[in-house]
Parts: structure tokens; C-alpha cells; sequence
């Protein structure tokens, strides 16, 4: 398969650029004029696991794998990724240049796809924190247990600015605001370390490059359409700050910026972010998304090809036709549509991140840390998150914090006793599951250990056997789990029959009644607001639900501030600050005791 065009004879132990003395600069160049067309083109393709076999790695000479949302080994366990890490990596290393492959996998709100792993609130509720220093600990556990598993490469952090609360990947946004994105970039230093290739390193992600969160009506993949002014003061600025804390990578955006695909977007890829910004790492595609250039998804054309790459995308995520791309850029290549220099470039900066990272002395897995993944002192942190992102939106007659250890409680709602709801999308599977599909602590069972022994606390999930025997009912409702475009609400974010149901039959005990809300952004509660006494934000907490207790219990006095404007009604959408419109909370409320 691999043509020898400038094959300077096979391996050699020798070569410069196995010198780990020698700068990184100076082994690029090394390496990269000993390789051929073939080897060069194999680097800048990404292959997702489930769709290579044996062999292919090393005929193709793949410069990376992914696994895409729940794409987990048969053995899913931190030893089971590291099998089948090192599996891959030999491959990688029977080639003739020995080059390491780098292995990317979405660990947005830690290894989320590894079972048994804490699951750390997603980025929406870590916004309202407002606490970097916090958020860029939460980047050294992930980048802890990421690198327990042999993994190199974490598509995070999420840095859209989400200005629409109907677009579905809301969660994964910090917030509205531009500054709170860009403060969050401490969890770059966090993944990658103080540099890349020190202990618990990973390479970072800057994404989805650029404007994902300001499409029209909140549309995922959609359009932005708004002026450059407005790009470069709201969205541009965390990746700017991303690239100041040296991130590694930085992934394009599905979506356009009025009515021109990012992923062919030469301005905005090569001009601005490579220009401009003076971004050293390379940039990686979204998943296929090359194919949607010319608004047909059909095959990579060459069309589509030559413009991703002469726009400045140096990888290509192209998960299960990976050997059609490569065929497809050989020939552009070989026609001269693209030229051989951005091919080189695309290798160098790639190239250059593997040397950083220490790949090519240590590309085995390290096997020492299995225990990292979901440890205690991980799971403390996660707790403290949880804590940390609850926000108190209303508290009527101090009905809030409840008293532990005594009383009677009554807990309902699907939220309430569901590790896969609490814990949203990219948990285990993709788009995210409903049940016990992880370890972890409940929100009910976080209420239990808050109130037994001395209380007693009663749950049924309707909501159905609460009367007046009780001092106070709990209603968990929200969302339930969804990562891409399922999310999307383009008439407002509503509660679903059974929340109202469940909440219209506690309201019948006469009981106070605080509904603490489970979502990956604002839920529209406008008209069920005054039946209530107190409301909480509990965002997507992840598998540490006892820190919504140690809220709801007075253990710790909520510091959360809204990262978003909370809309009164669809109708208000997009809503953000500085609008003269009048949420129903502001961003940056919230109530403490
Ligand atoms: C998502 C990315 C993700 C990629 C790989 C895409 O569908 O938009 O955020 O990193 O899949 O799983």
C-alpha cells in the first residue's frame, strides 16, 4: 500500500528523531523528510476504533483513533481501554517510521465514557461556580484518569458561548457570557498541565470552533448569523484565551457563520485563529463534518476535501469511511489542488504535539494508576462541584435549608433516585441513558444520608402517597439525558407531562413543596413558580448527587450564580445580557442563606 516516494530505506535507530535530547523543532523536520506522501496523509486522518481492524493501523499508517460517545472496548474497564490502547499503539509502532498514533476520546465531563468513573458536573453548572481554580483541579483529575486508561487526547473543553437556551448542547456551554468561558480555560492547564508530556498530561481541546452557540433559534450544525463584530466580542474571545494557555488542539464547529461552513471557513481557521491568534497546535475536523461542506452528505468530493484542508484543518475526523479521505486527498494532492507545503504543515503541527507529549519515548499505556479512576479523593472533588454549581432561585418563608437528622421528607420526581438522568449527555453512551448506568450517589440517596438517622425519608416517584404527615416534599424534575440535536427545543425548554403531573399531585398535600431541577440549562417554570416555595438549579451533576443535598441541608450555603439569563418565556429568546427584555431571574442571580 504505502509508496516509497521519498523513502529514505526504513528505520533507523540513529535517526535524529528518536533523540529525545534534541529540540522538538529539530525532530520534526527529521521526521518529517523521511516520510512519504502515504505516511503524511495517514497522520492527518482519525479512524474511530469500532471501524478499523486488525492490520489497518499499521498498512494505513493512521496517525490517530477516537472513540465516539460510548464507543467503549468490550471490557470496559480502565485496564480493558488500556488493552486495547497498547493493541492499537503496537500496530502504530510496526510501522516503518514507528510513529505513535494519538488516541482522542470525549471526556467532557470526565472519562465519561469508562465505567465506574467519576462524573463531574458538565460544564453548565460548572459556570456557575465562578470558580476557576476550581474547574482547573477538575482538569487535572479528568487528565488523571484519562492518562490511567493509556489515553492521550481529550476533546475538551466545550467553549461555546450559548446564547440560546433552545439549542440541545446548552449544557455543554459555561455560560452566556464570553468572560466565564474564558476564565474556564484554567481547565486547559488543567488537562494538559503546566506543559504538555509532565505527569497526568493530556492534550486539550478547544471547541467547536467557532460561534456554535449563537445559530439562529438555537439550532445545533446550524447558521450563525451574526456580524464579525459580534463573533469576535462573544465567541472568539475564550478561544483566544485557550490559545493563551497553550491548548494543543482545537476542534471546527459544525455550524456556519452566515451561511458558510466553518469546516471550510480558510478566514476564520487559517487567517484568525492560526494568524491572528497565533495558534501553534493543530486543528482537528468535527466528526465527518468535511462531508457537509457542499450541503450534501453523500461522499468526501474532492471539492470538499481540498477545501477543508486548504483551510487550515491539519486532521480530519473521518470515523468509518477513513479510506475513502485518504484516497480522495492522495489525488488532490497529486493534482496539485492541494499543495504539498500545507500538507507538511498540517504534519508539523501534529507531529510536534506527539513529540511534546512524550509519545514517541513512552506510547505504551501506563499501567500504575488504575485506581484513579472513580477514587475517592476524585469523587470528593465532584461532590464539592456539585456544591459549588447549586443555585438558589427562590426561597420563599426560608423554607430552605431543611433541618438534617429530623422530620419527616418526602421525595418524588424521575430525577430524584437516576444516575444516567442527573448525569446527561456523553455518560456511558452517547447521548446519554436513564438508570443505574454508572456508580455513583443518587440525589435521593444523598437526601437519605442528609436526613437518616433521625428523620425518615419516604420516595415515590409519581409523587403519589405524599399527605399532611410530612414537613416538606422534594420534587427532583428536569430533563432527561440527550447530547446532540436530540436536545434542541425550538419552542422553549418545557417541562414533560409527568414533571407536571408529579408536581400538580404534591401540590394537592398542601405540603411545602421545593423543586429542585435537574437540566442541562433554564426550564421554563414561569407558571408553576408561585406554587412553589423553593426552587433550586441543580444543572447536571453527574454521579456526585449528594452535593444537592448538602445544599437542600444547610451543610453548604449555595454560592451558585446563574451562568445564564433565566428566560420568563420562549417567546424572549435569544436572551441575554444587556437585553432590554426582563428574565424571569438575571443572569448572575442567586439566593443564599
Ligand atoms: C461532536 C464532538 C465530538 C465528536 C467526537 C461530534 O459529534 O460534535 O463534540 O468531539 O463527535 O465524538
Amino acid at each position: 500500500w504505502l509508496t516509497r516516494d521519498t523513502d529514505d530505506g526504513g528505520y533507523d535507530p540513529d535517526a535524529p528523531y528518536l533523540d529525545a535530547s534534541r529540540p522538538v523543532a529539530e525532530r520534526v523536520d527529521d521526521l518529517l523528510g523521511r516520510m512519504t506522501l502515504d505516511e503524511k496523509i495517514g497522520q492527518m486522518t482519525q479512524a474511530e476504533r469500532r471501524e478499523v481492524t486488525t492490520g489497518d493501523v499499521t498498512t494505513y499508517a493512521l496517525g490517530s483513533l477516537l472513540s465516539g460517545g460510548g464507543s467503549v472496548p468490550a471490557d470496559n474497564t480502565p485496564q480493558g481501554w488500556a488493552d486495547m490502547y497498547d493493541g492499537f499503539q503496537t500496530e502504530a509502532l510496526a510501522t516503518r517510521l514507528r510513529i505513535p498514533m494519538i488516541y482522542g476520546v470525549d471526556a467532557v465531563h470526565g472519562h465519561n465514557n469508562v465505567s465506574g468513573a467519576t462524573i463531574f458536573p458538565h460544564n453548565i453548572g460548572l459556570g456557575a461556580t465562578r470558580d476557576p481554580q476550581l474547574v482547573r483541579k477538575i482538569g487535572e483529575a479528568v487528565a488523571t484518569e484519562v492518562v490511567a486508561t493509556g489515553l492521550d487526547w481529550d476533546f475538551a473543553p466545550c467553549l461555546c458561548v450559548a446564547r440560546d437556551t433552545r439549542w440541545g448542547r446548552t449544557y455543554e456551554s459555561f455560560g452566556e457570557d464570553p468572560e466565564i468561558a474564558s476564565s474556564m480555560t484554567t481547565i486547559v492547564t488543567g488537562l494538559q498541565g503546566e506543559q504538555l508530556g509532565g505527569p497526568n498530561s493530556v492534550l486539550a481541546t478547544a471547541k467547536h470552533y467557532v460561534g456554535d452557540g449563537g445559530t439562529l433559534g438555537g439550532k445545533d450544525q446550524g447558521d450563525a448569523q451574526i456580524s464579525e463584530e459580534e463573533l469576535r466580542k462573544v465567541h472568539l474571545p475564550p478561544f483566544q484565551a485557550a490559545v493563551k494557555a497553550g491548548v494543543g488542539s482545537v476542534m471546527v464547529s459544525f455550524s456556519s457563520f452566515n451561511g458558510e461552513k466553518l469546516h471550510g471557513h480558510r478566514y476564520l481557521l487559517t487567517d484568525v485563529l492560526k494568524g491572528e491568534l497565533g495558534f501553534t497546535g493543530f486543528v482537528v475536523s468535527d466528526w465527518n463534518a468535511i462531508d457537509q461542506i457542499d450541503g450534501v452528505r453523500d461522499a468526501f468530493t474532492p471539492a470538499e476535501v481540498s477545501t477543508a484542508i486548504n483551510a487550515g484543518i491539519d486532521m480530519v475526523m473521518v470515523p468509518e469511511r477513513w479510506r475513502e479521505f485518504i484516497g480522495v486527498l492522495r489525488d488532490e494532492v497529486n493534482a496539485g489542488t492541494v499543495p504539498m507545503s500545507r500538507i507538511d504543515d498540517a504534519n508539523r503541527r501534529i507531529l510536534t504535539k506527539k513529540f511534546e507529549l512524550g509519545m514517541f519515548e513512552r506510547p505504551l499505556a501506563d499501567r500504575s494508576q488504575f485506581d484513579q479512576v472513580g477514587s475517592a479523593a476524585h469523587r470528593e472533588l465532584a461532590r464539592q462541584a456539585v456544591r459549588r454549581s447549586q443555585v438558589l432561585l427562590k426561597n420563599a418563608g426560608g423554607v430552605l435549608p431543611l433541618k438534617p437528622k429530623t422530620g419527616k421528607v418526602f421525595v418524588a420526581g424521575r430525577n430524584a433516585d437516576d444516575i444516567g438522568n442527573q448525569s446527561g449527555g456523553w455518560t456511558l453512551t452517547w447521548q446519554g441513558k436513564s438508570g443505574p448506568i454508572t456508580e455513583g450517589t443518587t440525589i435521593l440517596q444523598g437526601i437519605k444520608e442528609a436526613v437518616e438517622p433521625g428523620g425518615t425519608v419516604t420516595y415515590s416517584a409519581d409523587g403519589s402517597g405524599l399527605n399532611r404527615g410530612y414537613d416538606v416534599a422534594i420534587a427532583v424534575l428536569g430533563e432527561t439525558p440527550y447530547a446532540e440535536y436530540e436536545g434542541d427545543r425550538p419552542d422553549g425548554v418545557k417541562l414533560d407531562k409527568v414533571d407536571l403531573d408529579t408536581l400538580a399531585t404534591l401540590r394537592k398535600a398542601g405540603v411545602p413543596v421545593v423543586v429542585v431541577l435537574v437540566s442541562g440549562r433554564p426550564v421554563d417554570i414561569s407558571a408553576q413558580l408561585p406554587q412553589v416555595q423553593g426552587l433550586v438549579a441543580a444543572w447536571l451533576p453527574g454521579t456526585e448527587g449528594a452535593g444537592v443535598a448538602d445544599v437542600l441541608f444547610g451543610a453548604y450555603a449555595p454560592t451558585g450564580k446563574l451562568p445564564m439569563s433565566w428566560p420568563a418565556t420562549a417567546a424572549q429568546e435569544p436572551i441575554n445580557t444587556g437585553d432590554e427584555k426582563t428574565p424571569l431571574f438575571a443572569y448572575g442571580y442567586g439566593l443564599t442563606y
